[in-house]
Formats: structure tokens, sequence, C-alpha cells
């Protein structure tokens, strides 16, 4: 008898029995309890301090030596009043998870007397010895030198008995060593590039932010499972197991009602999200089996993303107090949906408008188009970087295979966009006459209605959809940082928006009234993007031929897609942008290079190891017990044996073809692994891994798989699906 696998099971049933405690207070009441917000920074800094932080926090203004000791002097009242004991500078380095070095307030001086300290400087910067942390040779170990500064647009917060300083992550040479560096600079030039644009639209403008709502999917199961499974602990997914007789396919969990033990859990990360300042507001179950989703409301892009990567540390954290493992892999399971990261972007005006919104008025109508239509030539001028954006191990199991969009970057906009942008395609070129320019005005543009009825959500096969005032990049992997994603877009937008400022301001030196030279420019830019808007289903074969047609790349794996960030128009548009420099853009290409070959190495060595010291001696052992049951037969029936026993004799059969296709294939690999790993160059070795040793994972993983199914349930030794997926 399998034990380990049993007492899981035991374990998660009886955990299963769970009350829900009521909540203990209103959640507004919650809300920013943790956070060194606006409000508390107001009610305990100086005047002085207090403009201070606010003008570094509106405009990138440099907070002096004695401003910084002002405001460290208040945090740390505020943070030891509200139990705080130490204080971190949280940071994202390029492991893409989150990083924190814990220091205590407390300090010693003369006679044994101590006390607590916090001052500017600290606040301001700290050099942890970070030598450790993914850097793509930028820095040498001997001189592993990186340090840490504030970042205070976005807001201390406590968690736990921390406070805990949002920070970039740099070298001591300043390359970029983190995730939030190149995300400030881009969400800089959009602003910078956007706040132009309006300035055709609107004068009041000053300043224009990127919005990010993201849509966080996950699995949860009983951590018992997780402890009993080594390729579940250590890969975040199933390398193998057996589809259960049910899966998603009654679609019976999408929406359906939560389970008490689930919502304890829901209950219990929602208060401590509202408590750290993230929004949170939606839960549902999703479409598989023991997977959900939470949604916040959006925020500002820097802060979005420092809420996402901190909640995801969060619900691990909370999960941990209910015996769940929180699953954040691409594709934790076979055969049902994967999880994804759904990342809604708009731009939004400090005079209050989001510009992909349509308005009012046609002259708002224009606005939005301006900006809608951009951001569509951005995306197709840069599909492969956007591609590359989204690229990684997890993600490449979900991408294309219809559960998430294909590899393939397209933009769908709906019917009711797609006709005005036919009709404006048709305007004549150059100056327009009165009756033409009413026309426009009043029946195109002004028709634009305010809320866009068919709802263009529905074509769930788009990579990125246009969601009636702000678009959706649905192909990002749920276990991503949002700024990969965020900082690509935002600069190619930006980019994009330059050149639509130049454009259009030299077509009014030319003679053009200013809504002429917009009409043209955008009427030029519907023509040449064509080829990247797809209304269709992203799913088919068709569009697979189709978009090949029309020259759109199709970047199927991870080498692949990441190819595009060293092009050299993408190397020159992030050193034009002041993004990143060529060093920092190929540091950050071999660090995502490597960890993919990593993650298939890991991978590949623990499916040897499970298919070796688990499944094969398992399947030895129930072939004993049919061959000694056998032989019994033999002793009974003597020479009419053959007749009864046949079935036994068959099976014995097919679980010795499988044990020997296992074991061959499992030494193949191993043997093509030794190969990948003696080729130096690391783009071939990671395509090694990629076309070499990975196919081998499928074909192992059905001879197992078929023998879960002939193998006596008592003996197999893994947690099966739908043990780990019916269980709630
Ligand atoms: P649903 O998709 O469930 O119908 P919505 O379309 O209203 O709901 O919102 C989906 C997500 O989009 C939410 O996470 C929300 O915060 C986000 N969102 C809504 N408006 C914007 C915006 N202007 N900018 C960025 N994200 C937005
Ligand atoms: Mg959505």
């Amino acid at each position: 008898m399998s034990t380990i696998r049993f007492k899981a099971l035991e374990k998660a049933i009886e955990r299963c029995a769970v009350k829900i405690e009521e909540p203990v207070a209103r959640r507004s009441h919650l809300f920013g309890t943790n956070v060194f917000n606006d409000e508390a920074m107001r009610q305990s800094m100086t005047k002085d301090a207090y403009k201070g932080v606010q003008e570094a926090i509106q405009f990138g203004k440099k907070i002096d030596r004695k401003t910084a000791d002002q405001v460290a002097a208040a945090m740390k009242e505020w943070a030891i009043a509200k139990g705080a004991t130490h204080y971190t500078h949280w940071f994202q380095p390029l492991t893409g998870a989150t990083a924190e070095k814990h220091d205590a307030f407390f300090e010693t001086y003369g006679d044994g007397k101590a006390m607590e300290k916090f001052d500017g400087g600290q606040l301001v910067q700290q050099e942890p010895d970070a030598s450790s942390f993914p850097n793509g040779g930028i820095r040498n170990t001997f001189e592993a030198r990186g340090y840490t500064a504030w970042d205070p647009t976005s807001p201390a917060f406590i968690y736990e008995t921390t406070l805990c300083i949002p920070t970039i992550f740099v070298a001591y040479t300043g390359e970029a060593l983190d995730n939030k560096t190149p995300l400030l600079k881009a969400l800089h030039a959009v602003d910078q590039a956007a706040t132009e644009v309006c300035q055709y639209f609107d004068k009041k403008v000053s300043k224009v932010i990127g919005t990010l709502g993201w849509e966080q999917e996950y699995f949860l199961i009983d951590s018992a499972f997780t402890d009993a499974r080594p390729d579940l602990k250590l890969t975040g997914r199933t390398l193998l197991g057996h589809s259960p007789a049910k899966g998603q396919q009654l679609d019976d969990h999408y929406f359906g009602s939560i389970s008490d033990r689930v919502m304890s859990f829901m209950r219990e990360m929602e208060i401590e999200a509202l408590k750290l300042g993230i929004p949170v507001k939606t839960r549902h179950n999703e479409v598989a089996p023991n997977q959900f989703e939470l949604a916040p409301i959006f925020e500002e892009i820097n802060l979005a993303v420092d809420h996402n990567a901190l909640l995801m540390d969060v619900m691990q954290k909370v999960a941990k107090r209910h015996n769940f493992s929180v699953l954040f892999h691409e594709k934790p399971f076979a055969g049902i949906n994967g999880s994804g990261k759904h990342n809604n972007w708009s731009l939004a005006t400090d005079t209050g408008v989001n510009l992909l919104s349509p308005g009012q008025t046609p002259m708002n109508n224009l606005q939005f188009l301006a900006f809608f239509i951009n951001t569509i030539k951005a995306v197709q001028d840069n599909e492969e970087l956007l591609r590359s954006a989204i690229a990684s191990a997890g993600n490449d199991h979900r991408l294309g295979a219809n559960e998430a969009p294909p590899a393939i970057i397209s933009v769908f906009i709906g019917s009711q966009l797609t006709k005005v942008l036919d009709e404006l395609e048709n305007v004549t070129q150059g100056k327009l006459s009165p009756e033409e320019k009413t026309e426009l005005k009043l029946n195109v543009v002004g028709k634009i209605p305010e809320i866009l009825l068919d709802n263009t959500d529905r074509n769930r096969t788009s990579p990125f959809a246009f969601t009636g005032n702000k678009f959706e990049f649905r192909a990002v992997g749920s276990s991503a940082n949002c700024a990969g994603a965020m900082t690509v877009l935002n600069v190619i937008v930006a980019k994009q928006l330059k050149e639509f400022k130049i454009s259009v301001d030299e077509l009014i030196e030319k003679g053009l009234k200013k809504d002429e030279a917009i009409f043209n420019i955008l009427r030029e830019y519907i023509k040449v993007s064509k080829k990247i808007r797809f209304e269709g289903d992203g799913y088919s074969d068709a569009w697979q031929e189709e978009a090949a047609k029309r020259g759109l790349s199709n970047n199927k794996t991870t080498p692949k897609a990441l190819e595009a960030i060293v092009k050299p128009e993408n190397i020159k548009l992030f050193e034009e942008m002041n993004i990143m420099s060529p060093v920092e853009l190929k540091a950050r290409y071999e660090i995502q290079i490597e960890e993919y070959i990593k993650k298939i190495q890991i991978e590949s060595r623990l499916l040897g190891d499970i298919a070796q010291n688990h499944i094969i001696p398992i399947a030895i052992k129930y072939q004993n017990l049919l061959t000694t049951n056998v032989k019994d037969m033999k002793d009974i029936f003597g020479k009419d044996f053959e007749n009864i026993a046949g079935e036994q004799l068959a099976l014995i059969q097919k679980i010795s073809g499988h044990i020997s296709f296992i074991s061959k294939k499992t030494d193949e690999m191993i043997e093509t692994r030794k190969v990948a790993n003696k080729i130096e160059d690391i783009e071939k070795r990671a395509h090694a891994y990629c076309t070499e040793v990975k196919p081998f994972f499928d074909e192992i993983r059905e001879h197992c798989d078929k023998l879960e199914m002939m193998v006596d349930d008592e003996l197999w030794p893994l947690s099966k699906y739908r043990e780990m997926l019916f269980t709630r």
C-alpha cells in the first residue's frame, strides 16, 4: 500500500471540514491601514517634508537629505507604533520574485544602552550583499556590489512586523538589476509622449499615467499533495498523471459556489491585501477544478505591479496557514486549463480622462482614436518584441494550446470600431472640404458610442483585445512579474506617440489644420497596421495559416521568442528611448535564456528520477503479483491455465512493454541532456533543451500514465489528479 499517497489524501479530506469565521471589520475600514500613504504622511510629517515627498511622487523631483531624514523619522514612528520591529528595502530582482533583507530599527550606543534608529540615509539607499542575484554578467563577483534606492512613488508598507520600503535595485556601475528600474523609465517615457499628444486636444493636461488592472489566476491544492509529489514541489507542475474521468468538461466549476475551505483562505488573504492597500475586488472559481481568479481595481502601473508581486507573496503565506499550496505555474495539470494573468491596460490624464475611453464630443473621440490607433500601430510594429515579453518555459505550455491565445500576436477591436476605422481609412488625403469635415466629425467620429455595445470581451481567443475602455493583454503568464509586459508595452506606445507627434507637426507646418493633420496621419496608420488586426478565432488552424501569409511572427517556444530582445532594431529602441543600454538588454536576454535552460533541466532530471525510482519499481512490484498469481493458476488448472489466465498474461506483457519503453527513453533523455550540457553557446544550448530534451517528456509521460491505469490503485505512489483536483 502506498502510504504516502493515502496519508496525504486522508489529511486533505480531514482539512476540508472548515467553518468560516465571520469577518472582523468592515473592509473599507481596513483598507490601507498598513500603508504609509498620503493620509499617514500628512498626519505624521512637517509641511515641508510632506511637500518634498509629494513633489518627488508627482514630478520626480529629488529629495534632499534633510527632507529624507524627516520622512524617515516619521516613517519610523508610524511603523513602530504599529508594531514593526524591522525595516527592509523591498525590491524585485530578475528572479521574478521579491527580495528583502531585514534590519532591526534597534541600535546600541555606549554603556549598554539601546535605541530605535532609522534615518534618511537608511531610507534612501542601502547596499545589500546581493551577489547571488542574476545579473547576466554585468557584475563580476569580486565587485558584486549593487545598491537599492527608494522609490517614493510606491508607498512603504508594513508586512507582518517589517516596514517594507519599495526600491529599485541597480549595480554600482549604474545598470539596472531589477524589473522596476526599466519599468519606471518606460512609464516616464509614455507620460512625456502622451502628454505632448494630449496637448492637441486639451492644454490643461500636464501628466499622463499608465493604468494596469491585472487578473490573477491560480490553483489551490492541499499541501499534503504537494508534499507527496516531488514534481509539484520542485517544479510547480505535475510532470505526469493520468487525466481523471471527470475534468472540466461539464463546466461546473466556472463561477460555481466557492467551498468553505477555499472561502476561508480567500477571506484571510483579502483582509491581508486590503490592509496593504491592495484594492482586491473580484474573486471567483475559474474553469478548471480547484482553479480560481482574483482581480483588484486598476491602479497606476508601478503600484499595480508592486501590488501583484506583493500579493503573490501574501497568497503563499496565507495559503500555508490554511494547509494549501498556491500554484502560480502556467500549466500545473495536463488536460485542463492552465493559468494566465490578463493585463488590462490604459492611459489616464491628470484631468481625469481615460484616453482609451470614447467620450461625449467629437474632439474627445478624436483624442480617443489617436491613442487607440497609435496603440494598434505600436503593437503591429513591435509584435515580436511584445511576444518576447511574455515568454517563459511555463507559458509555452499555454500559448496556442486552445485555452489561451496562440503565440501569434494580434489585436481584436470589435465590429463597431472596425467600422469606424474602415470609414476613416477612406477620408480624403490632404486638406478637407468644410462638408467633409462636418461629415467626419458628426457621422464618423461623433458617432462612436460612449459605451461600446458589442461587448468586445466575447472574443476570448485574442492575445490583445480592446474591451471597451482599455486593452486587455491576455497572453501574460500567471507566474510572470507584470513589469516585463508593461515595460515593453509602454515603451512601444511611447515611441509610437513620439513619431505621431512629429508627423502631425510636419503636416501642420505644411499648412494643414490640426484636425486635418491628425486625420491624415491616422488614416495612414490604419492602412499600414491592418495585418495585426484579427477578429476571428485565434485558436483555429486557419488563423495559423492566415497569420503566416500576413507575415506575422509565430514564435512558439521561449528560446525562439526571446531572440527578439536582442534584434538590432530593439536594442536601438530601448537605447533611444532611454530605457536600457545594450549591455543591460543583453544581460536580461542571457538571464532569461539561462532560466529557461535551468527549468527544463530540472524538469528533465526530476522526470528521470520519478520514472526510475517511483514508477518502474511499482510497476515491477505489481507485475510480480501478477506473475505469482499466474504461477498459482498454473498449479491449480494445469494445462487449461492458458485459456483461463490469458488476460493476466497479456497484462504482464503490456506492463513489460511500458517498463522497457520508459527505461529506454529515460536513458536516452539523460544522454541527450549530457550532450546539451556540453554546448558552450547558451542560445544553442537552450534550443537543444527545447527541441532535443523536452520532447522526451511527453513520450515518457504517456507510458507512465498508461501504467497508472493498469497498476493496482493501492500501490500507485503519486497522488492522482482526481484526488488533487477534487478534494476541496
Ligand atoms: P470584467 O472583465 O470582469 O467584465 P472589467 O472589464 O470592468 O470587468 O474589468 C476587468 C479588469 O480590468 C479589472 O481588473 C479592472 O480593474 C481592469 N480595468 C478596468 N478599467 C481599467 C483601466 N482604465 N485601466 C486598466 N485596467 C482597467
Ligand atoms: Mg478579463
